[in-house]
């Protein structure tokens, strides 16, 4: 399989029911997803949510206790790591200092013993992918971060992979940095089209990047879908709390026959289903969908204004009802203290008691 720009073999990866533990640890509690042809898929959640050893279990480094792999269909559960045919980039982009950016590419294939003409070809070939081909002579420190990390792409590429493994890939970097190598990187695998599976914590991160996300936590998949639907439509009160700076809102309530009950906000409902009545359930509201003008389909609030976090071009404002201080984003900081806050009455979520989504 030679390849140059636009030839790389896509494969499709499937996960069927995965399980790994860890003595008295369920590390992967019974995955199962599937990323497609060229797509952008990434695994997010929080520390020890799972999401490294899902990955490991794709690589082949790790066996999973129960379930299967499948590359395109072909079970590759028993295969080992280095005939996977898989490309993976790990924190820090791991570039070696001492050496010139060729050497850190053909470094690899050397280890592998190739001959010397054979990695000269892929590491050409690699490094235009990622369009480095003119900085192959030097040295990682005459390199800016996004530089270097393609220079750490390009060395998962040489290898041919159909799949791309990165793991937290950005981590190390400074938040200036971050931003511009998270552009460089969502750029080029457009470019590449690689199936890839990319390893994050920072939501922002997944959001930017990804085709579609997997949020994980406590080994479990909790939701698969693309960056708007985990958004708007978070399935349980964990992804909806997981996704969105600053964190959603929540407080309690209680069905009545028509509405919601939430004390400081009574929320009028046409269609709620008789045996929701008597139920308590937990409202959601992002901090963007409260303004502090009127704004269509909203339900105004009077509150107190506690504390306004300035973010430079907007602000947090807290705003206290009671016992209940909601958190809302504003382009503007109220004049006084008493203001009226407009809820949008769309844009609110309903948790069960179980804490998953009750769509009225
Ligand atoms: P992080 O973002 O912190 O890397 P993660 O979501 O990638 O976390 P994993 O590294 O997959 O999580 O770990 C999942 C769980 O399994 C954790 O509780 C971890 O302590 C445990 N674990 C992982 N690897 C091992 C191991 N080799 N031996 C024992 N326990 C392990």
């Amino acid at each position: 399989m030679g390849f140059c720009r636009g030839e790389i073999d896509m494969v499709s990866v499937e996960l069927q029911n995965i399980v790994k533990k860890y003595r008295n640890v369920t590390a992967v509690d019974n995955v199962s997803f599937k990323v497609d042809h060229g797509e952008f898929f990434v695994l997010l959640g929080p520390s020890g949510c799972g999401k490294t050893t899902t990955l490991r279990i794709i690589a082949g480094l790790e066996t999973p206790d129960s379930g299967r792999v499948l590359f395109d269909g072909r079970d590759v559960t028993n295969v080992p790591a280095k005939n996977r045919n898989i490309g993976m980039v790990f924190q820090s982009y791991a570039v070696w200092p001492h050496m010139k950016v060729y050497d850190n590419i053909a470094l690899p294939l050397q280890i592998k013993k190739l001959s010397r003409e054979e990695i000269e070809k892929r590491v050409k070939a690699a490094a235009q992918m990622v369009n480095i081909a003119h900085l192959l002579d030097r040295y990682p420190f005459q390199l800016s971060g996004g530089e270097k990390q393609r220079v750490a792409v390009a060395r998962a590429l040489a290898f041919e992979p159909n799949i791309l493994l990165m793991d937290e890939p950005l981590s190390n970097l400074d938040a200036l940095l971050r931003v511009q190598a998270r552009a460089e990187l969502v750029k080029l695998q457009k470019e590449l089209k690689i199936t890839t599976i990319y390893v994050t914590h920072d939501q922002t991160e997944a959001m930017v990047l990804a085709d579609r996300v997997a949020v994980m936590n406590k080994g479990r998949i909790m939701q698969i879908g693309t960056p708007d639907e985990i958004y708007n439509r978070p399935v349980n009160r964990f992804v909806a709390h997981f996704i969105g700076t600053p964190p959603i809102n929540f407080f309690a309530g209680t069905v009545e026959e028509g509405y919601i009950n939430a004390g400081f906000l009574v929320i009028p409902f046409k269609n709620i289903p008789p045996g929701l009545v008597g139920k308590k359930v937990t409202i959601g509201i992002r901090p963007n969908d409260i303004s502090i003008s009127p704004i269509e389909q909203s339900i105004p609030v009077k509150g107190k204004l506690v504390v306004a976090e300035n973010l430079g071009s907007e602000f947090i404002l807290h705003v206290a009802i009671g016992d209940v201080v909601l958190r809302v984003l504003s382009k503007n900081k109220p004049a006084k203290e008493e203001v009226t806050l407009y809820v949008d009455k769309t844009k609110l979520h309903i948790f069960s008691e179980e804490e998953t989504r009750i769509n009225i």
